[in-house]
């Protein structure tokens, strides 16, 4: 039975082992999928350990996908211009081939599910981590007016922006400091793991009013949207769509099939409610 494993620090709250035990289970494919905590600065030799012991493919999260990409022997395009993966492969015996896939969940769950128009909107992206890189990848890809990314340290967001600079010199992004952000963006996402350790408190209220919010976080850790809900966003949203399309592509570059996710969405949804009631 071939293993697959998520790998991050902290890993306690991941939801992807449900995930992929769901799609294992509609598809028919008998796999093991667990999570394991790797302590920082041991990405490396964690890897090579668990490529040894026979694991073929790894999903990566905080604080790990820069790390990933750096690993891999061989990266696809997604991943090669967020610099940043969050899916492994094994190929042959040790062979490591990354790809993100945050970026294709984003626009799955943002276009196909909730009909959103990327063409021509302004876009406002906090965080500068792994995340914002797929996701910024992705969403340059779909014809915005203008991205804009700010976050804590403005240097992270300048090496950003210099990145994406790089592969095409008109790519329409820049940063901004966070206290100097207007009311001019359609849709503000957030991607950072501030709602992990505490309540969202980056950008003035009047950035996200009236405005399409999306938080990459989902269950307690949504601080950005239950945020943006309390001061008057028009809409808001969660990760959690986002998460079970990003575990499908991972699944599909796996195992070559593609899960329906509508049903784990909602199967997922309905776990993270009822835990919540009962604690
Ligand atoms: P990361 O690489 O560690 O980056 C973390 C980002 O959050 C950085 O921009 C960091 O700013 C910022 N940050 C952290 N704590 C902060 C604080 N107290 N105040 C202000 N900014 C803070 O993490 P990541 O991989 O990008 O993941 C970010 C979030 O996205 C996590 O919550 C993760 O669960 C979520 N995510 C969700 C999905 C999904 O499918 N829904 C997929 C990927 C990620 P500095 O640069 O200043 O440190």
């Amino acid at each position: 039975m071939d293993k697959y494993l998520v790998l991050g620090n902290p890993i306690d709250h991941s939801l992807s082992p449900s995930i992929h035990r769901m799609f294992a289970q509609q598809t028919k494919i008998e796999i093991t999928y667990d999570k394991k905590l790797v302590a920082i600065n041991q990405f490396d030799r964690e890897i090579d350990s668990l490529v040894e012991k026979g694991f073929r493919g790894f999903n990566v999260t905080v604080p790990f996908k820069e790390d990933a990409f750096a690993k891999v022997n061989m990266a696809n395009d997604c991943a090669s211009a967020a610099q940043a993966v969050n899916t492994i492969k094994v190929t042959g015996d040790s062979d490591l081939y990354g790809f993100n896939t945050d970026g294709v969940g984003l626009i799955r769950d943002l276009v196909d599910r909730m009909g959103l128009t990327l063409s021509d909107s302004r876009i406002l992206v906090i965080g500068a981590g792994g995340a914002a890189k797929g996701v910024v990848a992705a969403l340059l890809g779909h014809g915005p007016d203008s991205i804009v990314i700010a976050n804590r340290t403005m240097e992270k967001a300048k090496k950003l922006v210099t990145q994406f600079k790089e592969i095409n010199q008109d790519a329409v992004i820049k940063c901004l400091e966070l206290d100097k952000l207007d009311d001019g963006f359609d849709l503000i996402i957030n991607s950072t793991s501030i709602g992990l350790a505490g309540e969202f408190n980056l950008v003035d209220d009047h950035v996200v009013k009236k405005k399409f919010c999306y938080d990459l976080a989902y269950g307690a850790s949504a601080r950005f949207a239950s945020w943006a809900r309390n001061v008057g966003a028009l809409k808001v949203a969660d990760g959690l769509g986002m998460l079970v399309e990003q575990a499908a592509e991972s699944f599909f570059i796996w195992r070559g099939l593609r899960p329906e996710t509508q049903q784990v969405l909602d199967t997922i949804r309905n776990q993270l409610i009822h835990s919540k009631s009962e604690s």
